[in-house]
């Protein structure tokens, strides 16, 4: 596609890069907010955006074996989490081409809207 331009997202909230505020992705695009990566919390998305991946490897998990990908920063190249190419389980199918961000290494950011008043 040779699409070289940042994407910026609009949601009612948005995922960024903490070191360099790379909009990632949108508070709807998650899937699951109960994965584990390698720094503690992740969370599993239908896409994320601005980002880059690493060369395809197999890693052995706890939900079995799957083909990953180091998913990074398009603009400060932090490794944010990873991409999912192929699992080797049937009921792991749902995860192929999804990706797990750490919340260690992104920020959460309520978009448009302000906090209610009172909180
Ligand atoms: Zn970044």
């Amino acid at each position: 596609m040779g699409r070289t331009f940042r994407i910026y997202l609009a949601g009612e909230s948005v995922f960024t890069c903490k070191q360099c505020g790379n909009h990632l992705a949108v508070g709807e695009s998650v899937l699951s907010k109960q994965f584990t990566g390698q720094h503690g919390r992740a969370l599993l998305v239908h896409h994320a955006v601005n980002v880059y991946c690493g060369e395809a490897e197999e890693r052995e998990m706890r939900t079995g074996k799957h083909t990953v990908r180091d998913v990074f920063c398009r603009v400060c190249h932090t490794c944010l989490g990873w991409k999912y190419d192929f699992a080797f389980e049937p009921e792991q199918k749902y995860k192929e081409g999804r990706f797990i961000l750490e919340r260690e290494m992104i920020s959460e950011r309520p978009e448009g809207k302000m906090p209610a008043a009172g909180m």
